[in-house]
């Protein structure tokens, strides 16, 4: 039997291929049209030279030309990389050096940070800008088949990175991905008749597995919007009829206080589902009352496809990430890995088919997280109830989310390292209103004066991906430390004229 997660949209695009398979704004692309494209993609991709195994990146936007280069690089038995295009040259060059990316589909707007990034690598890049996508396609000999590939074959690699140092790509395999889109679509209830929003990135796990793979598993219509914008998405949730709507806590916040929400009709909404960051339950209540539509709360990570845990319409409990999904297991731990009384606090363990195969070449980074027994610890501080449901309460890891992005402090450390005025540093999460978060740094110079914050923020902006740089920068004698010389974090204090404003 043939694993490939490509079978997913294969099964619904011989099943209906004049159903419509993704909306963008005016255009559409049918189900046999998009499975005709990616035929034509992997044709390109085998002709190039591209194995079974064999990494290429795509770095697109929310538009139809990803699920094509996705699909496409799948069918031909490739694993995928997908990346941010908001990443800078550096970035760009570690996410294709590490996996050792021998192709990249990446979106002509990213031209220069591309090059820039791939220079002296043996990386072929395919700029894909709209329409010629499609026209470059229409020169290749389409391949009919599916690469045969089995249920650990790796089939995406996913960046991600918790404390420790540059992101490290979670191993994807077949079966993890295609059993969590089977699971998302029967949780989330998809059939034929939904018409789903993408608002969340296709790059990331999130929008990859709920959004692109489920919906079309199901044989929806996933209407991509290309970057999450409250006017943008309530006239397409209007305009496109749409029935569920995905998102991260901030697209909540966001649309609950758009004023002229009234003006769309958001009648059709049956279902909104909230993860990658912890839900305010007076957003939850709000949004559910504004726009009578119930909003399901699930969790997960990178590194577990990414559902792990959801809320299901007739059970849940608000404020609650929910019950593991099917087939899966989560527990509560200690330190030493031992399941802790119910109600107390520990870390996250996960198990089951949703547990990636490991760290993309990175064996000890993987003993970390992941036991002999197939318990893979999140990093995430949490406790569980009586009647099973789960409570993140705190993360354990530094990770910033900014937004819905991840930001991983250690990387902006090193950025700001760089710079010589700065002696030490520590890069941490700052409370604001709209984002969640906002990326903070506490800096102590070599001396007084070396540098001003509007100078070091320059420094870092140049590069860093637009969403990641620290827009509060302020100066300290020295950043408090533990006893072995380690900062603490936690204890660095946040200037109160920080807090909530925008530099
Ligand atoms: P990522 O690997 O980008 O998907 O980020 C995973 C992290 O997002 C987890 O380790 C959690 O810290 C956070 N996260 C995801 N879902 C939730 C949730 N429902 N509540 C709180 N934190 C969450």
């Amino acid at each position: 039997m043939n694993h490939n997660l490509f079978g997913l949209f294969a099964r619904s695009a011989a099943a209906h291929p004049d159903r419509v398979a993704i909306r963008f704004g005016d255009e559409q692309i049918t189900y046999g049209e998009l499975d005709a494209l990616t035929a034509r993609t992997a044709g390109m991709l085998r002709a190039a030279g591209i194995e079974a195994g064999d990494r290429i990146a795509v770095m697109l936007p929310n538009r139809p030309e990803f699920a094509a280069a996705y699909y496409g690089a799948l069918r031909a038995g490739a694993v995928v990389v997908p990346m941010n295009p908001l990443l800078k040259g550096r970035e760009i060059r570690h996410h294709l050096s590490d996996p050792g990316v021998k192709l990249i589909f990446a979106w002509h707007g990213c031209r220069a940070e591309v090059a820039a990034g791939s220079g002296g690598l043996d990386t072929e890049v395919v700029s894909v800008a709209p329409g010629e996508f499609e026209a470059l396609m229409a020169e290749q000999t389409p391949y009919g088949d599916v690469a045969e590939r089995g249920p650990r074959d790796t089939a995406v690699i996913l960046y991600t990175s918790g404390t420790t140092g540059r992101p490290k790509g979670a191993e994807l395999t077949h079966a993890n991905l295609t059993r969590n889109a089977e699971a998302g679509a029967r949780l989330f209830a998809l059939t034929g008749d939904d018409a789903v929003i993408g608002a969340l990135p296709l790059f990331h796990s999130f929008g990859q597995t709920c959004g692109l793979n489920a919906t079309l598993a199901a044989g929806g219509r996933l209407s991509l919007v290309a970057r999450f914008e409250p006017g943008l998405v309530l006239r397409t949730i209007d305009e496109h009829r749409a029935t569920v709507f995905m998102g991260v806590p901030t697209m909540y916040t966001a649309l609950l206080h758009r004023p002229e929400r009234d003006g769309f009709d958001v009648s059709r909404l049956r279902m909104c589902v909230s993860g990658g960051a912890a839900l305010p339950v007076e957003v939850l209540h709000g949004f559910e009352d504004a726009f009578d539509c119930v909003i399901l709360e699930g969790y997960g990570l990178s590194e577990t496809s990414p559902i792990a845990s959801f809320n299901l319409p007739e059970v849940r409990k608000p404020g609650s990430i929910g019950l593991p999904i099917e087939g899966t297991e989560m527990r509560v731990v200690d330190e030493n890995g031992a399941e802790v009384a119910t109600g107390e606090v520990g870390e996250i363990a996960v198990r089951g088919h949703n547990v990636m195969k490991g760290y993309w070449r990175r064996p000890e980074a993987t003993a970390e997280v992941l036991d002999a027994g197939g318990w893979f610890r999140t990093g995430d501080m949490g406790r569980v109830d009586e009647d099973g449901f789960f409570y993140i309460v705190d993360r354990k890891k530094e990770l910033i989310i900014r937004g819905g992005y991840n930001v991983y402090p250690r990387e902006i450390e090193e950025v700001l390292y760089e710079h010589r005025a700065v002696r030490e540093c520590a890069v941490v999460g700052v409370p604001h209103a709209e984002l969640g978060e906002e990326v903070g740094a506490a800096v102590v110079l070599t001396q007084p004066g070396a540098i001003s914050a509007d100078e070091l923020r320059a420094h870092a902006r140049e590069r860093l991906a637009a969403y990641k740089y620290p827009r509060h920068i302020w100066f300290l004698g020295e950043l408090p430390k533990g006893p072995t010389n380690k900062i603490l974090k936690r204890e660095i204090e946040v200037p109160p004229t920080t807090v909530g404003q925008d530099a």
